[in-house]
């Protein structure tokens, strides 16, 4: 374990475990729909490219990049720093993200992809921290891997300050780490 985590939230095993169960779901939603999978950079890169294995349809990829999140707190002012570059008019559409935390992230992504009119719009995030979900936004993702308690989390894709992205499973830093 890092010298930096001072627990282990989700092992490897229980995230490979879960994209192989939601990758099954998944698979027979998007049958015969060849999807455009979009990916929010940066933190679900880890979990976009196991997920997407496990997603056996014929389908397209793209990313897009939003900010801004800095330090351990959402400050809820939304830019599309990158767009997506598919054409995704009339196509079935799977946002797929790392975290659901206040809601702020994915409300703006959503509404920003439906102004480009897709055929259905679906969301699929590994975690899920409802208890932090901001007052008036009430957007359920489709699809959720796991359930998170209200603790800030770092490790596959997930960041502090940039660092942790590539632990392979998910787990808490030690109070001593955070130097905001
Ligand atoms: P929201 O807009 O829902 O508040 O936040 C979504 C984004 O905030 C996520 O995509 C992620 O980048 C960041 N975020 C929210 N909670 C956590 C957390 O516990 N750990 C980390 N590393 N990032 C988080
Ligand atoms: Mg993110």
């Amino acid at each position: 374990m890092d010298k930096d985590i001072e627990s282990i939230l989700l092992s490897e095993e229980d995230i490979q475990n879960r994209i192989k169960e939601l990758g099954q779901i998944l698979t027979e939603e998007y049958a015969g729909k060849n999807p455009v999978i979009i990916g929010v950079m940066k933190g679900v890169v880890i979990f976009f490219s196991d997920m997407i294995k496990q997603i056996k349809v014929p389908c397209q990829m793209d990313f897009m990049w939003i900010s801004s999140y800095a330090g351990t707190t959402s400050t809820g002012n939304m830019v599309v720093r990158s767009d997506i570059s598919a054409d995704i008019e009339g196509r079935h559409v799977l946002i797929l993200e790392d975290i659901y935390d206040t809601g702020n992230s994915l409300t703006f992504v959503r509404e920003h992809l439906l102004k480009k009119n897709p055929a259905s719009l679906k969301i699929c995030t590994l975690l899920d921290k409802p208890s932090r979900r901001k007052h008036g936004i009430t957007l359920q993702a489709d699809y959720v891997g796991f359930e998170v308690p209200n603790a800030f989390v770092v490790g596959y894709g997930l960041d502090y300050n940039e660092y942790y992205r590539n632990l392979p499973y998910i787990g808490i830093l030690k109070p001593e780490v955070y130097t905001d």
